[in-house]
């Protein structure tokens, strides 16, 4: 038998009256049966936050008062007999969500019920964290005024809770192990779903496929989780603005930049939204790399013929420390505000100095307009390519308007600082092909500033591109060594084998790659074909200060910066000679 308990105010009424649906839910709760088809398969209950009583004799009053209540509602019928459906924090002592009140409800539906046998339903997302993290299955539906819920309406719970009694994959469980990569190969022979991130892999299956991996392998799992494997979800996220939007998911595997979650089944909604571009979230890939992680080689650790070291080393702590500096000056560069137009002409006027010859693009974001500031110095060779240096300007603020101050030092000044160290480390080289730099805007409101840019590229002009690097964010330290995330897609894999060669040939940087873009500006590239990749910060942590005023120079590892510089300064003067 299970149990499915509900909060009652906001969840299925407000102000005395039943929210819409209300009694429809509960009727199609009440009708669904067991497997034998003659009992119900789930009992109903309450279980709520009232008034504490003066002294032990007033219970009995408050809890008329309450059942008076369900009976002006129209819903006492549905959680008979009360006195031991219904359950409140008067009579308990203490609210929700503390286990005792939890406990009591679930002993007085019934003295053989577990927390697994039970699934909470309220509007109130700390309440749902709770109930997990006691074992129970619990789904925040959306309540009076919230933009969105696990569950949108009480009616689309119906299907959630059928799947819950009818104990959909119960026999199944999900591990994370830390695992060398090729520990997939295990892991599949064994017959269970396997998902690799970075140094660890989350497998799913048969609890006897998992004792076959891990007596095959000697894993020792850190992590058991016993959720089926529809409910597993891969989230990425900029800093830690999913987990600070849904505190009350569950996080089964924390790799900064990538979360694997556990969600209801009919989480629908979080799923299908994309979180303003701060995150998003898809069921968590089968038998598939999410992001893979390369031992570091040690400084000038050999690989390939030496990559131009010289260029590599021509890069100035100081400058680029006094770049980050000026660049969070401005207070903000809120992509339509003047801060971000006086950010456009003083990285003009540096890239002027060094020879660069400029232009800006005026776009509209909004109501508002933004740039993009383009930079070139020309090649020598015949039959010129491009390799195409990008970062974007503007930064945010996400908890105050325009006006608010986005320092943006991570996010992504120590980009476009980036974009200025290169632009300063080529200026005195002749080579083979053109460079062009460019800082975008309009990125934090949606990427419209590279949009823009790809947009109006002609066929030919496409075809000359033969690398994008785009750097945004590669100055958080997430991680104990220093790392990078290489992210592009398959048209890009060259690229990002090329820049790890670089950071092996340069750098102590340990590498991760993904072949699963999100949200910066090589995405647009990547969406017309053009082999771009990301270079950013290493995805084992995050920042948490991102878009907030606190995302300041004094947070940031300018020695981290500067090694994913050193990395992409020695490809980009490969690429420029290339044949
Ligand atoms: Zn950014």
């Amino acid at each position: 038998m299970k149990l499915v308990l509900f909060d009652l105010g906001k969840t299925l009424e407000d102000g005395d009256v039943l929210l819409p649906g209300a009694r429809e839910t509960l009727e199609a709760i009440h009708a669904l049966r067991d497997r034998d088809g003659d009992g119900p398969a789930a009992l109903l209950g309450l279980v709520s936050d009232f008034d504490m009583p003066a002294e032990p004799s007033d219970v009995p009053k408050i809890q008329q008062r309450y059942h008076r209540l369900l009976d002006h509602l129209g819903i006492r019928s549905f959680f008979e007999p009360v006195a031991e459906r219904v359950t409140l924090s008067t009579e308990v002592g203490v609210f929700k969500p503390d286990e005792a009140v939890f406990r009591t409800a679930v002993t007085k539906a019934g003295p053989a019920l577990n927390f697994s046998d039970v699934l909470f339903v309220t509007e109130n997302r700390g309440h749902v964290l709770a109930a997990r993290r006691l074992g129970m299955a619990a789904v925040h539906v959306r309540g009076p005024g919230q933009i969105d819920g696990e569950v949108d309406t009480l009616t689309d719970l119906v299907p959630v809770v059928e799947a819950f009694v009818s104990g959909d994959g119960e026999r199944s469980e999900s591990v994370v192990v830390v695992a060398p990569s090729g520990a997939a190969g295990s892991a599949a022979a064994a017959g269970l779903t396997w998902t690799v991130l970075g140094d660890v892999l989350v497998l799913s299956g048969s609890p006897a496929g998992v004792q076959q991996f891990v007596d095959a392998t000697g894993a020792a799992p850190l992590r058991r989780w016993a959720v089926p494997p529809h409910h597993l979800h891969l989230v990425t996220q900029i800093g830690r603005l999913f987990q600070e939007t849904h505190p009350e998911v569950p996080v089964i595997v924390d790799k900064g930049r990538y979360l694997v979650v556990a969600l209801e089944p009919g989480a629908g909604a979080l799923r299908d939204r994309s979180g303003g571009g701060c995150h998003a979230v898809r069921p968590l890939p089968a038998d598939a790399v999410v992001f893979d992680q390369r031992a570091a080689a040690g400084r000038h650790g050999g690989g390939p013929a030496v990559i131009d070291r010289r260029r590599a080393e021509d890069l100035s702590r100081a400058a680029f420390e006094a770049d980050l500096a000026a660049l969070v000056g401005f207070r903000t560069r809120h992509s339509t505000g003047t801060g971000f137009l006086a950010a456009v002409e003083w990285v003009r006027t540096a890239l002027a100095g060094h020879g660069y010859a400029t232009q800006v693009q005026t776009l509209p974001v909004g109501a508002g307009t933004t740039r993009n500031l383009i930079a070139d110095r020309p090649g020598g060779g015949d039959e010129r390519g491009v390799v195409i240096v990008t970062a974007h300007l503007d930064s945010v603020n996400s908890r105050g308007g325009p006006a608010a101050d986005a320092p943006g030092a991570d996010d992504n000044a120590s980009g476009a600082a980036g974009v200025l160290a290169i632009g300063r480390a080529l200026a005195p080289h002749t080579s083979r092909h053109d460079l062009r730099l460019v800082l975008f805007g309009g990125e934090e409101q949606g990427l419209f500033g590279s949009r823009h840019y790809v947009a109006g590229l002609s066929a030919g002009e496409r075809d000359r591109i033969r690398a994008v690097v785009n750097m945004d964010m590669i100055a958080g330290r997430n991680t104990a060594t220093r790392t990078v995330l290489l992210e592009g897609a398959a048209v890009s894999q060259h690229v990002i084998e090329a820049l790890a060669a670089s950071a092996e040939a340069h750098t102590s940087l340990v590498v991760q790659t993904s072949l699963d873009p999100f949200n910066s500006d090589h995405v647009p590239f990547l969406d017309q074909g053009i082999p771009a990749v990301l270079t950013i910060e290493g995805a084992d942590g995050a920042n948490v200060r991102v878009h907030t005023e606190l995302d300041t120079p004094e947070s940031c590892d300018v020695d981290l910066a500067l090694e994913i510089l050193r990395m992409n300064v020695g490809f980009v003067a490969q690429v420029l000679d290339a044949p």
